[in-house]
């Protein structure tokens, strides 16, 4: 077994879920929707699936998937982006994320990734031989600043990894934290992989900006995305790069080799989605900021300290400052074994020094879930 992988334990979302069905916990852990996505869109896929093509697609995916993407980044984020050259379809953000370590990183170069850091960072970028360099951030804002990135970036750095809207914190970088970067990434000439899989599920009116589209970053840049989170179907797996040609070639060279395509029927869903289902991209996001707000309210009259959710599913509970004296670990263990909650502890994000006062709980569930798990975190305090 490779050392990376020697011995790794199973990821924390597995972990809970299944502490979850064992005690029969409501599952506020791992972060999925409680109901079943748009159907419209699983109907589009189901037509695919009965009267399309069962066979190869296209390599870098459906063009008509691509050329939706390339429209919905447009309308929304106002990239321009060339389907042919610019886009890859692959099977979930995780494939993107392992087709762009796989096929940029050299053995030695150093890579700078932020705590908490999704689970799938570090073993991926260790193993293609990256040496990481943690930035931590901490709550309240989890943000990063001038000194930090000075601090990490050298000339050996080939890439950063930046995640925002940020799994488990739920902030959204601000446009001045990704201008900084991105004058940092330009003057040591590096790679930017931003995981932007949570781009549609922004609350309060924000509005997701790509790290690609500042100055200098169009052509060092690659923007990874997932139809699982746009649509709300985590089991979907369907999920996009985009990146300047040369960059989206070096990852399909990978991709070829990794899955080499993706289910033809859910493209096609996906695609049918982007171009005709426009009105979930704002319902979405205002239902899941009223599930934010109902757990929000509910936590805070138990006497729970709640920081602020600007995106994602998750919000994050303050265990230290609402007089819980436990660590996070312990806390989350208790609750789903004596108090029938599964979350998930913050410090499961980090590698190194992590914080251990803070619980993730995910909200995109029916408002009878939540209050009923309200109801059992108030004797959890
Ligand atoms: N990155 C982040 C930050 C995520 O939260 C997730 C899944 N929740 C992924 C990547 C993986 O996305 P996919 O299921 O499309 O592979
Ligand atoms: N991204 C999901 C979460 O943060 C979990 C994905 C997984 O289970 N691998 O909860």
């Amino acid at each position: 077994v490779h050392p990376v992988f020697d011995n790794l334990p199973t990821t924390i979302f597995e972990r809970m879920s299944g502490l979850a069905r064992q005690y029969g916990a409501i599952n506020l852990g791992q972060g999925f929707p409680d109901d079943q996505g748009p159907l419209p869109v699983r109907e589009a896929a189901a037509r695919a699936l009965i009267e399309g093509s069962n066979q190869y697609p296209p390599m870098r995916g459906l063009p008509e998937l691509r050329a939706a993407v390339a429209g919905h980044y447009g309308r929304t984020q106002d990239l321009t982006l060339d389907p042919d050259t610019e886009i890859v379809v692959t099977s979930g953000a995780t494939e993107a994320l392992a087709a762009a370590f796989t096929s940029l990183i050299s053995p030695g170069d150093e890579v700078v990734l932020f705590q908490p850091l999704y689970d799938a960072y570090l073993p991926l970028v260790r193993r293609a031989g990256g040496v990481p360099r943690l930035v931590k951030l901490s709550p309240p804002h989890w943000r990063f600043e001038r000194a930090m990135l000075e601090a990490a970036f050298s000339n050996r750095t080939r890439m950063v990894v930046l995640n925002s809207p940020l799994n488990p914190a739920g902030v959204v970088a601000p446009d001045e934290d990704l201008a900084l970067l991105a004058e940092v990434c330009v003057r040591h000439d590096v790679v930017a992989v931003c995981d932007e899989v949570w781009e549609a599920v922004v609350f309060d009116g924000r509005r997701h900006r790509p790290l690609m589209s500042f100055p200098g970053m169009r052509e060092r840049t690659v923007k990874i995305g997932s139809a699982g989170k746009l649509f709300g179907m985590t089991g979907w797996k369907v999920g996009f790069l985009c990146a300047a040609p040369p960059l989206a070639r070096a990852l399909a060279a990978a991709h070829q080799f990794l899955t080499f395509t993706t289910p033809p029927n859910l493209q096609a869903g996906v695609a049918w989605g982007l171009d005709n289902h426009r009105a979930w991209f704002d319902d979405m996001p205002a239902n899941l900021q009223r599930s934010r707000d109902r757990l929000t309210a509910g936590l805070r009259d138990a006497g729970y300290v709640v920081l602020e959710s600007q995106g994602t599913y998750f919000l994050n509970v303050d265990l230290a400052a609402s007089g819980i004296a436990l660590d996070d670990v312990t806390f989350c263990e208790r609750c789903v074994t004596e108090h029938g909650v599964a979350a998930i502890p913050v410090s499961a994000f980090f590698a190194e020094d992590p914080v251990t006062t803070v619980v993730r709980l995910c909200f995109a569930k029916a408002d009878a879930t939540l209050d009923e798990a309200v109801r059992r975190l108030a004797a959890a305090k």
